[in-house]
């Protein structure tokens, strides 16, 4: 079926081109989601609108006054993981993006189109949550800003409006963080997760405060873990709050199966990898996140 691939080269005239009532009018970011969709037959457009000539501020790396990250959402995540402002900043996302498939993908790929497509198994949602990261939102009837946690609001579905386009990703300074993300794939080290663990968390005098404990790939969408989180807020950690954290969020997770893993292997990955993460996050020292 043919379908027509429109160039806009501003916001305001990509929004223009959308439709909020027709999903086979999309936009068409890294196109490594989208393209695999139509050669399955799954997706047929109707138009695509390129975001590739839409604007600087989508392009861009930048660092605020206050020390926060804004990164725009056609960034792509080979040039995302090399940007110095990441590696001084926040090396979490950096480490998480040299995992995240090939580079292959990761050359193509953009922090928009990953965020937006909201596939579960995704790499960097759980890591911006953990994080306390936010995103800009734009569309004909203005911006707004919405935390990364919810805006996916199942599989592969998000808070987006079909008129409305992520434009950036707001990453608040991450000051004395410590965090990680680790991952377990099931068949090559490339490969999509079956789960991902991100957390984070302030480090007062090595007590923790603020813990965040994210779920990713094991769950219907990145979901953070509150019951495993108060069991190590307020306390320094030790291999038995470890050991703790990690039982209590496999009990507290609602884990789904698919073909990386059952239910069962996967609340068993949870509270090991859970426990992991926290280890790895505490050995950074004083390293900013
Ligand atoms: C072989 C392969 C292996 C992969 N392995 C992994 C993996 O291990 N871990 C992982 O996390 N990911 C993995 N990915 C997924 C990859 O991260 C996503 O395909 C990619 O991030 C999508 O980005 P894109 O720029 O290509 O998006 P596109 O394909 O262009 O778009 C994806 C979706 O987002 C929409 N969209 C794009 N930009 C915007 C925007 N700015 N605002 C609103 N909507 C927008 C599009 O309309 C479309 O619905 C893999 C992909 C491939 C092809």
């Amino acid at each position: 079926m043919p379908f027509d691939l429109v160039e806009p080269s501003s916001l305001g005239e990509a929004f223009k081109l959308l439709d909020p009532d027709d999903p086979a009018v999309r936009p068409l970011a890294g196109g490594t989601a989208l393209m695999l969709l139509m050669k399955s037959g799954f997706f047929r457009p109707k138009r695509l609108v390129s975001l590739r000539a839409a604007g600087d501020r989508l392009a861009r790396v930048r660092v605020e006054p206050d020390g926060a990250l804004r990164i725009g959402a056609m960034v792509r995540l080979a040039a995302l993981e090399r940007a110095p402002e990441l590696r001084r900043r926040c090396p979490v996302i950096g480490h998480t993006l040299r995992t995240l498939s090939n580079v292959r993908v990761r050359n193509v790929a953009t922090l928009g189109g990953h965020l937006a497509h909201a596939d579960p198994h995704s790499d960097l949602p759980p890591v911006l949550i953990a994080l306390d990261a936010r995103l800009v939102l734009a569309g004909p009837r203005g911006e707004r800003t919405v935390p990364v946690d919810g805006f996916a609001t199942g599989l592969y579905e998000t808070q987006c409006k079909g008129d409305e386009l992520i434009v950036e990703a707001i990453v608040p300074p991450a000051g004395g963080k410590r965090a990680a993300y680790v991952k377990c794939t099931t068949r090559s080290a490339d490969d999509w997760p079956a789960l991902g663990v991100a957390v984070a968390w302030d480090d007062t005098g090595g007590i923790v405060k603020s813990p965040r404990i994210v779920l990713g790939a094991a769950t219907e969408k990145p979901t953070r873990l509150a019951m495993a989180e108060s069991v190590i807020a307020g306390h320094g950690l030790d291999d038995a709050l470890f050991a703790r954290a990690g039982a209590v969020a496999a009990e507290e997770a609602e884990v789904v199966g698919d073909a990386r893993g059952s239910v069962a292997y996967k609340k068993q990955l949870v509270k090991v990898f859970v426990g992991r993460a926290l280890r790895a996050a505490q050995a950074r020292g004083g390293a900013p996140a």
